[in-house]
């Protein structure tokens, strides 16, 4: 039985409203509110995962997407282990930013950062809300950035943990 704990700094960069701070919100505390207050600057939680023999720590800056924060971000990104590049799933506009944020990150982090490109809100396509970021444009997105790629709902928690768990499989354990 091995007991060492592997820390993981990751990083949520994505447009203000797109289901950051929610993703985390699941992710720590199998929770959603409808009506989240948003994030002033950063935000700084844990969640331990384990990942067959060994533990994973997630330490994780939830950051705020509003632009007048964009300029904080290099400050959270460039430790970090890993990021989600988040996006909305029925507004282009964040698919647009996520692109950037992607290009920002290969640019500007560490060089073996482990990038998931996450389309959340897929629940409301099921309640009639018409699709507007096509999968197959993020899995080419994904392939050519070599990024994991998931879709997620916040909401009901769809694919939250694998998001978490993919990173965890990729991130070299401490032995
Ligand atoms: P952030 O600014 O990116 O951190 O976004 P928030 O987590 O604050 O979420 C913005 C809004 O979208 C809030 O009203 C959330 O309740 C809502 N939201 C977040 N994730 C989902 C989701 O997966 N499905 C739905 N239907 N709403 C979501």
């Amino acid at each position: 039985m091995n007991s060492s704990i592997t820390s993981v700094k990751l990083v949520l960069l994505g447009e203000a409203a797109v289901g950051k701070s929610s993703i985390v919100l699941r992710f720590v505390s199998n929770d959603f509110t409808e009506n989240k207050e948003p994030t002033i600057g950063a935000a700084f939680l844990t969640q331990r995962v384990n990942i067959g023999d060994e533990t994973v720590k997630f330490e994780i800056w939830d950051t705020a997407g509003q632009e007048r924060f964009a300029s904080l971000a290099p400050m959270y990104y460039r430790n970090a282990q890993a990021a989600l590049v988040v996006y909305d799933v029925t507004k282009p506009q964040s698919f647009i930013k996520a692109r950037h944020w992607v290009k920002e990150l290969h640019e500007q982090a560490s060089k073996g950062i482990i990038i998931a490109l996450v389309g959340n809100k897929i629940d409301v396509l099921e309640s009639g809300e018409e699709r507007k970021v096509a999968r197959e444009e993020a899995e080419k997105l994904a392939e050519e950035e070599n990024l994991l790629y998931f879709e997620t709902s916040a909401k009901t928690g769809e694919n939250v943990n694998e998001v978490f768990l993919a990173i965890g499989e990729k991130i070299p354990l401490k032995k």
